[in-house]
């Protein structure tokens, strides 16, 4: 996977105070908090024939990746100010999650009504809210701007309907929410195209290198004082971090032209997006936050000057690391001469993983029945899930340790975009889900993020209040 190693042009420490990153052995220390997880899993009956898969999140490996993420821009920024770390709901849409990374400082991003009612029930304030969703409906718009959330509106309809709401008769007289429009700089893509958002066709924001886009934008501030933000983000996974610094660059340049046509300071706060990649084959951080900040104050240093207030909206970079899928392994078999392990995790899981082995390869642990890491020969096997089709293969010709019957696989850095972003393939169960921490005397302690789903919740979902549904239709005439 070329993705991941995106540190163009970004040296290491550079006599800069590294205090904010992770030191030598905290790699170590990432794999022996998770393998002491998975055993006391085992022990504490959170994994068992009966419950062959679940999701674990490192709370301790959260809160250091909020504090690396606080360090590395404060180690930049002019004292005094303005930054809010949003947390991109999407990457972990779990409401104890987002309490915790809250409870750590930090704020939330959000796409949906759902990632808002999200955020709001781990009890994000408005003030530390920002919509970004590319299809937000009036109703959204209303309720955002009626709660003083920070709204970036994708494109000039969009910001039609918020003049429209502005000029409707109900609307407050004094607009509480900052409204900013995101731009796409148009930089180009990464290694990922589906993730890659500043394309030249990206459906994302206003397209600035398209005729008359920008003769647009800037009209659109001088027209309307109350838009006060810029907001851009180049891309998730694959895109490098020269790539990223380039279209936060543009975006500034872009800030600045719009407030010396104004005269004033209209644009006071930036949105920098998310996007920073995850190193998928090792416990590394790499990039880190600060090599990013580090990079984004020698590219760009008027964003650090004090004149703007910055937000950024990290997902996986803040998340992915410190999750792990946990699954039995029930059986196994030899096929074409190659070990296949059949366990419980798979497709609804790791669905990007299974359909785009190529693009998203995960790492594979192997422990044995009482969750002990195993060792042994390597064979080389496939690690299978549970469902249904021919393609559904954690990994794929994986030396192994090899595998038995009531052994566990993990599958690593899934603590975004994974375990909680459920495939109903097969009416599988969403897996429960649990926190854990050292318990102070040499033992884990795990909190319930989330329950196992039921099997009748699964049928209540699937329509079974409307069973007769379809059959008490009228017939029709056959033909
Ligand atoms: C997905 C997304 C993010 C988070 O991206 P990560 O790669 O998870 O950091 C941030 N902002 C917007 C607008 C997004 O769509």
């Amino acid at each position: 996977m070329d993705g991941t190693g995106g540190t163009d042009g970004v040296d290491g420490t550079d006599g800069v105070d590294v205090t904010d990153e992770r030191g030598a052995g905290a790699a170590e220390a990432v794999a022996a908090r998770r393998d002491a997880a998975v055993a006391a899993a085992v022990a504490q009956g959170l994994l068992s024939p009966d419950r062959p898969l679940v999701g674990l999140l490192d709370v301790t490996g959260i809160r250091a990746s909020a504090a690396a993420l606080h360090a590395a821009f404060a180690g930049v920024v002019t004292p005094g100010t303005p930054v809010l770390h949003a947390f991109a709901v999407k990457a972990t849409p779990l409401v104890p999650a987002v309490r915790l990374l809250h409870a750590e400082g930090l704020g939330a991003e959000v796409a949906s009504p759902g990632e808002l009612a999200l955020a709001r029930a781990a009890g994000v304030p408005p003030e530390a809210t920002v919509l970004d969703s590319p299809a937000k409906t009036p109703a959204e718009l209303r309720e955002a701007l009626a709660l003083g959330i920070a709204v970036n509106a994708d494109n000039p309809q969009e910001l039609a309907r918020v003049d429209a709401l502005l000029a409707s008769p109900g609307a407050p007289a004094v607009l509480r929410a900052p409204v900013g429009i995101r731009v796409n700089p148009q930089v180009g893509g990464g290694s990922i195209g589906a993730l890659s958002t500043a394309t030249a066709t990206s459906k994302f924001g206003v397209a600035l290198r398209d005729e008359g886009a920008r003769a647009w934008v800037v009209r659109a501030y001088a027209e309307r004082p109350w838009l006060t933000r810029l907001h851009t983000h180049t891309g998730s996974q694959g895109i490098p971090l020269a790539l990223m610094v380039r279209g936060v660059a543009e975006t500034y340049a872009l800030a600045e032209e719009i407030n010396a046509r104004a005269g004033r300071r209209q644009v006071d706060t930036l949105d920098i997006g998310g996007g920073l990649p995850v190193d998928f084959s090792s416990d590394t951080d790499r990039p880190t936050f600060a090599q990013y900040a580090r990079a984004l104050r020698a590219a760009v240093p008027g964003l650090f000057d004090g004149r703007y207030g910055l937000v950024t909206e990290f997902g996986r970079s803040l998340l992915a690391r410190h999750g792990t899928v946990v699954a039995r392994v029930e059986y196994t078999k030899r096929a074409g001469g190659r070990p296949v392990a059949v366990t419980h995790a798979g497709v609804q899981i790791a669905t990007r993983t299974v359909y785009a082995p190529d693009a998203w390869p995960l790492r594979i642990a192997a422990y044995d029945a009482e969750g002990r890491p195993k060792a042994g020969p390597r064979v080389v096997q496939d690690v299978a899930g549970p469902a249904c089709f021919a393609g559904d293969l954690l990994a794929e010709a994986r030396a192994l340790p090899p595998l038995e019957p009531g052994d566990h696989v993990a599958a690593l850095d899934t603590g975004a975009y994974f375990f909680a972003h459920h495939y109903g393939y097969n009416s599988l169960p969403r897996p429960g889900i649990h926190g854990f921490a050292p318990d102070g005397t040499g033992g884990v302690v795990f909190a319930t993020v989330r329950d196992a789903q039921t099997v009748k919740s699964i049928v209540a979902e699937s329509g079974g209040a409307h069973a007769a549904g379809l059959t008490t239709l009228p017939p029709g005439t056959r033909r």
